[in-house]
């Protein structure tokens, strides 16, 4: 009668059961490997574990049923480590990036009335749906990790991030020594662009602004937007006179690019002040202070330049 049970509830039971005996030959297997596997109990029965099953990882698979035999104690195979063992087709109504089901296995020692493993038993779950959510969630995760630090307009860094970014290059600098330079620059006029041509062509220029700061920075060098129409580059590894010229490349690259929008020519140029890390700075903000007092200065002589900043 339970022998009649165990059948019933094995050949129900959502998940594969397979035993295998010392010579790594199959003893016995359930409905659902059957099922799922393709294969019927008269080429399974009898044979080879890994005849049968051609696509098991053999040597570290033979490895760890051996320690099963040897230790007695149950192991464990996860979809994480491992995404499947035996290759068999899901049969979930998802698209997942693969075709196989994700197995969780269990391996877990059968003894006999002396204690000695005379066989194991290979439990094998399904685990696509879990595996495929998992998945689902790290790429929503990242997605979200990436615009909590991005502007939402110009899709550059955002202050926070932008500034965060800083304080760890200056603690770095700090440390280990080395150069950071930083440049902040501010839109000229840019009320007037506003105010003559709509705030959609302001958005618009601070979208081109943004675009033309990736294209012309080195993939090390950090730029963000700080306010509403004023920029900010971290640069590491770069002395000012590095950061001016860099400052200059930006600016004139800037001022020679033809701004348009709803076919009209839209005045954009920037005002730059450049600074670099010294060690009478105690922290981030002061660099900031200091190239917004050099962009102050950019502004005072006259727009569309750069300024660095120095001690009066
Ligand atoms: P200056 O050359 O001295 O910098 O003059 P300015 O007109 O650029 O300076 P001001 O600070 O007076 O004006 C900045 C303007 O930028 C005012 C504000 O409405 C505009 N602004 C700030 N954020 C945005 C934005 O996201 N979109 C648009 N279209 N305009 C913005
Ligand atoms: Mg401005
Ligand atoms: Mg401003």
């Amino acid at each position: 009668m339970t022998e009649q049970l165990h059948g019933i509830i094995l050949d129900q039971i959502n998940a594969g059961v397979l035993v295998i005996n010392s010579d790594m030959e199959i003893d016995y297997w359930n409905r659902f490997l059957q099922i799922h596997s393709g294969r019927g109990n008269d080429d399974v029965v009898g044979k080879s574990l890994f005849d049968v099953f051609p696509e098991l990882p053999k040597p570290s698979l033979r490895r760890k049923l051996q320690g099963v035999f040897l230790l007695g104690t149950p192991t464990f195979s996860s979809w994480e480590q491992r995404h499947h063992l035996f290759e068999m087709p899901h049969s979930r109504p998802i698209t997942t990036a693969s075709q196989h089901m994700a197995q969780n296995c269990s391996f877990l020692p059968l003894k006999d009335e002396m204690g000695t493993v005379t066989q194991v038993c290979i439990i094998i779950e399904d685990a696509t749906d879990v595996c495929f959510y998992q998945g689902e969630l790290n790429t929503t995760m990242s997605k979200l990790e990436k615009s909590s630090r991005t502007d939402g307009l110009t899709q550059i860094s955002n202050r926070r991030y932008w500034e965060e970014r800083l304080s760890i290059e200056f603690s770095r600098v700090v440390r280990h020594g080395g150069h950071l330079s930083l440049i902040m620059f501010d839109l000229d006029k840019f009320k007037s662009i506003n105010d003559v041509y709509g705030h959609q062509a302001g958005d618009h220029v601070l979208v081109e602004t943004a675009k033309q700061l990736t294209d012309a920075l080195r993939t090390t060098d950090l730029a963000g937007r700080y306010g509403g129409e004023e920029f900010g580059i971290v640069l590491p590894d770069t002395s000012l006179d590095q950061a001016m010229v860099v400052a200059e490349r930006i600016r004139t690259r800037i001022a020679d690019k033809e701004f348009t929008f709803e076919e009209q020519v839209l005045p954009v140029t920037i005002s730059l002040g450049v600074t670099q890390f010294d060690l009478s700075q105690k922290n981030h903000e002061k660099m900031i202070a200091q190239a917004d007092s050099a962009l102050y200065k950019a502004k005072e002589g006259g727009r569309n330049r750069s300024v660095k900043f120095e001690v009066e």
